[in-house]
Formats: C-alpha cells, structure tokens, sequence
C-alpha cells in the first residue's frame, strides 16, 4: 500500500529531511585523506542526535552504525571502518534520520581528495541520472519513468544499474511501498506518481558489470568485477505540480 501524507506528515518529514541536509553539510569537509569512515560516522551520529532526531539505520536489522559508508567497490551497505580514507578514493555516504516519527534518507558520494578523471565521470553520470528522474516525478507519470529516466542517462556510458536494490517509498517508516527500479525495462507494478507520495530515489552506478556480490559481514555489497560504484540518492515528495526535493547536499 502506498501511503499518501497529509500536510502535518509532509511537514514531519520535512523537518526530518533538514536535520539529514545539516549533517551532509557537516561532512562535506570532513571527508578528506587521513579521515576514516568511523570518523564520518561519528559525527554524522552526533549532528542527528544534538538536532533532536535518530540515526536511522543505527541498527536497522542491525546494522551497526549511522552512516553507510561504501568505499570505492563497495556498492552499498558498507560497515565504517578505522583504515583511513586515502586520495583517489570515492566515499558513498548514505544516512537515514528519525525525527518525531518520520523518515529522510539520502546519499552523496564523496571523492576523496583529488580523484580520477573515470572516477569523477562515474559519479558525474549518476548524479545526472538522479537529477534525469527527480525530473519525471511529476503527478501522472508512472514509477517506472524513474528507471527509464535513469537508464537513458546511464546506458550511452556502458555503465551497469544495479537491478539488486531499489529506491523505495520513504517517510511513516524507512522502507514504504512502492519499490522504484533505477532500470528500465523492469518488472512489477508500476502505479501513478499522486502528489503527496514521499519517495527514495537512488540510482546506484558501476563502472563495469551490474552485478554484485556480498561480503561475509552479510552487509557490504561490492561490485562484481572489483570495479567502482557510485550512489547519490533524495527524498523527494511529489508536489500537486511536480518533485520538491526534501534533502540536500548541494554543498562543496
Ligand atoms: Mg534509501
């Protein structure tokens, strides 16, 4: 069931999403050689709770920590870690926050210093293609013109989508219906975007093969060829005219 939210739940979330906005401000800098992934994950645990909210993911079916934090291979779902972070490294930060009963959940990958010009064009691409389906998330339209938006900026590189993981409904609790493909052709259904509909969108991008494995930490999912990834996603409630975007990490 898809829910629709009201004002005062459109608000809630809101509020929830601008807590999110302030911690990827608080991390942008920080993200630098030297800084370990255990590091971000402190202070990104710290800025959500001096704000009033919970780290989302902080044991969400367990999972240890408040921020995902996937480094380079790494697809999603990674642990942090104390091993520093090293230049040429890219970082995919991604963090959920509770506040008063109401989810946001977004990514930003990060590079580490200066990166590679492959590396830079991977993440470049993928952000386009998020930009290309926040696009279509207009009253009307269908869930599967997300995938389709995605994969019409992605495939003229050859890259691979990740079909193993979806973007999802987001806002009463952190996984909602519906479940949004970032590739097209795909199956299930494929309803309307209605306004009111709060949704995650989150194309994640490998530079090679599409498919992904998992490491016996039963979390991190890594690409299949050992080749980079990339992930930016946002909470993105459908307007009676179009996408208001929720989140932000707009900074740096
Ligand atoms: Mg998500």
């Amino acid at each position: 069931m898809i829910n629709i939210k009201n004002r005062e739940q459109q608000d809630g979330i809101r509020r929830s999403s601008d807590i999110l906005s302030q911690v990827f401000e608080k991390i942008d800098t920080m993200i630098t050689p030297g800084v370990s992934t255990m590091d971000v994950d402190r202070v990104v645990e710290e800025t959500i709770r001096k704000a009033g909210g919970v780290p989302a993911f902080l044991n969400y079916d367990g999972f240890p920590a408040s921020v995902c934090a996937s480094v380079n291979e790494q697809v999603i779902h990674g642990i942090p870690n104390e091993k520093p972070l090293k230049e040429g490294d890219i970082v995919g930060c991604d963090i959920g926050v509770l506040l008063d009963g109401y989810y946001s959940d977004a990514c930003k990958t990060f590079g580490v210093g200066p990166i590679s010009p492959a590396a830079q064009k991977l993440m470049d691409v993928t952000k386009k293609s998020l930009d290309a389906a926040i696009a279509v998330c207009v009253p009307g339209n269908r869930i599967k013109d997300i995938g389709k938006a995605v994969t019409k900026v992605v495939e003229p590189h050859d890259y691979g989508i990740v079909y193993s993981f979806c973007g999802h409904g987001v806002g009463i609790n952190l996984h909602e219906d519906p479940q949004i493909p970032n590739y097209y052709p795909s199956r299930g259904l494929n309803p309307r975007l209605k306004p009111g509909m709060v949704i995650a969108i989150e194309p994640m991008v490998n530079e090679g093969t599409a498919d992904v494995d998992m490491l016996d930490d039963g979390w991190t999912v890594v690409t299949g060829d050992g080749l980079l990834s990339a992930h930016f996603e946002h909470t993105i409630l459908i307007g009676d005219k179009g996408p208001q975007v929720l989140t932000s990490w707009r900074f740096g």
